[in-house]
């Protein structure tokens, strides 16, 4: 994987200066493997935008875990590439299974660094409690994507990248460069992923192939799949997540019109890609969102080890998920 990871950072900049050809999207498998849960509950009726709180003085300020050479092997983390002001994009990795989950927090950078901080403590979780990541799955954790908007702050501007781009406007499904925040005109870049951060995580989803990928923000409080045009969404993951977490499912996000977003360009290439926007801005919401992480790998590793000798095991673990 490293040869072939590393092969591809150094090939970024080139692919995206030709605008090499993307393999064509997988087919969506929406219908393969296990559905551990299978309730279709009513949707719950979508609620009016929250009203943003202004970010208290005495929240949370996530402390980023950066790597370091020497206190874990190699393996254990890795760079997916650089932001705009060369700060590093680091990627935890827990597990080889053949199954890959990738966590993205901090997209939009301080603004919501309620996000980081649950992807760093996610992180911490799985290094202390490695029994937690279940055979046949590898579990990527990106807990920082817009490094140079966390290092901005909790304000507007630290939503942005350091040219003022907003990273969830950036990517190939429905770009426009009318992007909005609600009202409010924000930067998409001059061209989908002209930014580096968007390259960098465009990489290593090309890259890994990923079974499914959860991108935290705050703070609308729900899980929203992403869905580019008229494909439907693969609305098992997102009643997984909500039955796990306790966050609403909404089958679409109706809040505001979102162009250029990242799980929407995902979808288009059949890879399931949930929005889980926290309810508060300051919490990290760790507990319920542990759930979630550990409900959608008993979903992937049920389907590989029902005839192995771990299938006890996973049937213990999993047991709070699927019943
Ligand atoms: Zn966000």
């Amino acid at each position: 994987m490293w040869l072939r990871f590393l092969t591809l950072l150094m090939l970024a900049p080139l692919l995206a200066a030709c605008a090499s050809p993307i393999a064509p999207p997988r087919p969506v498998s929406a219908a393969s493997g296990p559905v551990l849960i299978t309730a279709t509950a009513d949707l719950p009726t979508i609620a009016p935008p929250p009203e943003r709180s202004t970010p208290q003085s005495d929240a949370p300020v996530p402390t980023l875990i950066l790597p370091t050479l020497t206190a874990f092997p190699d393996d254990d983390f890795f760079a997916l590439g650089q932001s705009v002001e060369g700060r590093t994009i680091w990627a935890w990795q827990f597990g080889e299974g053949e199954r890959t989950i990738v966590l993205v927090g901090g997209i939009h950078g301080g603004y919501e660094a309620n996000t980081v901080l649950l992807s760093e403590m996610l992180v911490e979780h799985f290094r202390r409690s490695p029994e937690d990541v279940l055979p046949g799955i590898r579990l990527v954790i990106v807990p920082s994507a817009n490094p140079d908007g966390t290092e901005r702050g909790r304000g507007l501007e630290g939503r942005f990248n350091a040219r003022g781009v907003d990273l969830n406007r950036n990517w190939g499904c429905e770009w426009s460069e009318e992007a909005t925040l609600r009202e409010r005109p924000v930067d998409p870049g001059p061209r989908p992923f002209s930014e580096p951060e968007t390259l960098a995580l465009r990489s290593f989803f090309i890259s890994v192939e990923p079974d499914a990928v959860i991108f935290y923000h705050s703070a609308v409080g729900g899980v929203f799949m992403g869905a580019c045009g008229n494909e439907p969404a693969a609305g098992w993951m997102g009643r997984l997540l909500a039955e796990a977490t306790g966050y609403p499912y909404y089958r679409e996000f109706h809040y505001y019109e979102v162009t250029g977003d990242a799980s929407n360009w995902l979808a288009e290439r059949g890879v399931p890609a949930a929005i889980l926007e926290l309810y508060s801005q300051d919490e990290p919401e760790f507990d319920e969102n542990l759930r979630g992480v550990m409900a959608l790998q008993c979903h992937f590793a049920g389907s590989s080890l029902a005839r192995s000798s771990d299938a006890s095991v996973l049937r213990r673990v999993c047991a709070p998920y699927t019943e």
